[in-house]
């Protein structure tokens, strides 16, 4: 299939090969038909499917059909849970808008108001917005949205996440009833479902990939003492020459500190998390982008949809709370059929968590211990709010150095006890690749006191 099969208005399709998309994707497939013929749409897809193109093209394509006004009124709404999102979501449209009258504009929180201001006066067809925000400029009567026809929904489950379900629904009383809705998420709690079944009238439901992760991630555990886990993270991006690393910390405090961390450690490294003004986030996002940066430390909050295409490896530093968390973060590795993978450090306290992602991807863990990192290390600093105990006792034996029972596995299970650790699970492999011997030894191996200070 090629996008010439949707109809789509030729500057249009001028502006998707520009993109360089060759074929749709698949959520794109499912669900442009529905949306072009003005029906609602539930779309179960997580971030990395291509679907914000979507909804975007058939959008889009309406615009370009309607006659050109003076000053343009707001055709299409998309709301979306964070800022980072929402610019992503502006930045695709005026990609594919390029060289059209239509014109898009964003409006979020953390920026002045009055430039979002001038440009709800000057007009524009398409408004990408997070809740808070657009609250502000409703309550103020800067947004006229009488002329409405399409609402769209994004992330609308960590819209949830993050307590926007009333915003959303004082949103939704500013609308006209007669509209299209199309509702984005990745994952489907009840929650979702109800507000589906309130807003969405007679919906097409398209959905890729349910909740799991992309196949073309594979996956790996190792099981760390909570006191070594930066050790061991410097062990195992010293020992991967290639791809960008997307460090996940339960914590903003962690997230800053570990990229302090990695910096002294000489590597070149930022983190994103909610203390940064939005220049510094941004400037840690383009940099990390454009290879400036190779790792970028994060939280889940702060990470939410940001769109970076070449991930190669995704490090849970902390597990997430839930088995969609999970999945969110590693979305962004293994994208657009590009392979990548997904590394955990865990300790005890993670196993019940683990057991529930493993129902999620419907295989173990492979769990993964390093033949060159010093599990026995002496315990020297403590991350400040990491567990208390330790999870191996000292002398009790460690990952490496004592046959059968390591920590963290389970009767039957296989293990890799690598050398290297990064690459060394291939996609297709069910993540049990065999050990690859690294080139360099590992520059932080049996060295934690330094690299974990
Ligand atoms: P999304 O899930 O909307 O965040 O999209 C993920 C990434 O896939 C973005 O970088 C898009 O530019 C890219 N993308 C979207 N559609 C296509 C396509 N048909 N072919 C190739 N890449 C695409």
């Amino acid at each position: 299939m090629n996008f010439d099969s949707f109809d789509l208005n030729p500057r249009l399709l001028a502006n998707v090969a520009a993109l360089g998309y060759t074929a749709p994707t698949p959520i794109q497939e499912q669900a442009i038909p529905p949306v072009a013929l003005g029906r609602d749409v539930m779309g179960l897809a997580q971030t990395g499917t291509g679907k914000t193109a979507a909804f975007l093209l058939p959008i889009i394509n309406k615009l370009l059909d309607a006659p050109i006004e003076a000053r343009p009124k707001i055709k299409a709404l998309i709301v979306a849970p964070t800022r980072e999102l929402a610019q992503q979501i502006a930045d695709a449209s005026r990609d594919l808008t390029r060289q059209t009258k239509i014109r898009t504009i964003t409006i979020y929180g953390g920026v002045a108001l009055s430039p979002q201001t001038r440009n709800l006066h000057a007009g524009a067809h398409i408004v990408v917005a997070c809740p808070g925000r657009l609250l502000d400029h409703i309550g103020q009567g800067h947004v006229d949205l009488t002329n409405l026809t399409t609402l769209v929904l994004d992330e609308a489950d960590h819209m949830f996440d993050m307590g926007f379900l009333p915003d959303i629904k004082k949103i939704l009383s500013h609308l006209p009833k007669e509209r299209q809705t199309l509702l984005f998420s990745a994952t489907m709690p009840g929650d979702i479902r109800r507000l589906a079944q309130e807003i969405l009238r007679n919906p097409a439901t398209v959905s890729i990939g349910r909740s799991a992760p992309a196949d073309t991630v594979s996956h790996a555990a190792y099981p760390v003492r909570a006191d070594l886990k930066t050790a061991l993270l410097l062990n195992l991006i010293g020992g991967a020459k290639d791809g960008s690393v997307l460090v996940f910390t339960r914590t903003k405090h962690r997230a800053k500190r570990l990229a302090g961390q990695l910096e002294r450690a000489g590597h070149k490294a930022t983190s994103l998390q909610g203390n940064l003004s939005q220049r510094q986030r941004q400037a840690a996002l383009d940099g990390f982008r454009d290879g400036a940066f190779r790792v970028l430390v994060a939280t889940d909050i702060a990470a939410r949809g940001i769109d970076v295409t070449r991930v190669a490896h995704v490090v849970n530093y902390d597990i997430p709370d839930t088995p969609e968390a999970y999945t969110h973060r590693i979305g962004r590795t293994g994208r657009a059929e590009r392979t990548g993978q997904a590394h955990s450090l865990i300790t005890g306290e993670d196993m019940a968590i683990i057991r529930a992602i493993e129902r999620l991807i419907g295989k173990p863990l492979p769990r993964v211990t390093l033949e060159d990192f010093d599990y026995d290390a002496p315990v020297t600093e403590r991350d400040v709010d990491a567990p208390r105990a330790p999870f191996y006792p000292r002398g009790a034996g460690a990952p490496g150095n004592r046959a059968g029972a390591r920590p963290g596995a389970r009767q039957g299970e296989r293990q890799n006890t690598g050398r290297s650790s990064f690459g060394q699970n291939r996609p297709g492999s069910g993540g049990q690749g065999r050990p690859q011997s690294r080139p360099q030894s590992g520059r932080y191996a049996g060295n934690s006191s330094s690299s974990a200070a």
